[in-house]
């Protein structure tokens, strides 16, 4: 798995340092709310599993997913839920947890499709924000690190279902997806 990452991004030590801090962040910022952290699977999990141990006041937390990639590299940009929500969030203090934001399609069509149920806010926090792939116009209330427009894999993200438990964020070699196309 490791032979097929060309370069390391962001090392587990560096991810959990920057969680750190925005765990700091919205602790302050979300002190005395109603807070429910929604992970959005399955990319989310790893990010969204760090980043609550950092936050420090009760909350709760639930999962989404959504569709908006198939076995590619390129958004489809047709959303549809696949797993929605157990409860109302009538009055709630939601804040979404996401990988990463690409073309942005999919975090603008949560946001509005959350909007309507009437919760008493909606924001977004974001491992990773690639803001030269935006198709929508849509930004994160809370940022990990903004990336070039590469295609990234581990802590969550893959390609084809794999490299997800890798614990730092990479880059893979154009080889692997070429042969997958082939
Ligand atoms: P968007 O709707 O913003 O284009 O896409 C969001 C979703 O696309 C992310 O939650 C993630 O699952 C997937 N995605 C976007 N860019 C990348 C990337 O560089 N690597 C991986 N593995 N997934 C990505």
């Amino acid at each position: 798995m490791e032979e097929q990452i060309s370069r390391i991004l962001f090392s587990r030590e560096e991810l959990l340092k920057r969680i750190d801090e925005l765990g700091a962040e919205i602790t302050r910022d979300y002190k005395g709310k109603n807070l429910l952290i929604l992970a959005i699977l399955k990319g989310a999990v790893p990010f969204m599993a760090d980043l609550i141990q950092h936050i420090k006041m009760p909350l709760a937390y639930d999962f989404m997913a959504v569709s908006s990639y198939g076995a590619s590299t390129h958004s489809s940009g047709v959303v549809r839920i696949m797993k929605d929500l157990e409860r109302s969030v009538d009055g709630v203090d939601i804040l979404i947890v996401e990988d990463i934001i690409d073309t942005g399609l999919t975090l603008k069509y949560l946001k509005e499709n959350l909007s309507a149920r009437n919760p008493k806010s909606v924001k977004v926090v974001t491992l990773l924000d690639k803001p030269d792939r935006r198709k929508v116009e849509v930004k994160p209330d809370y940022n990990g690190f903004t990336i070039p427009d590469e295609f990234v894999v581990g802590y969550g993200l893959d390609f084809n279902e794999q490299f997800r438990n890798l614990p730092y964020i990479g880059i893979l070699k154009p080889e692997v997806y070429e042969n997958a196309n082939e």
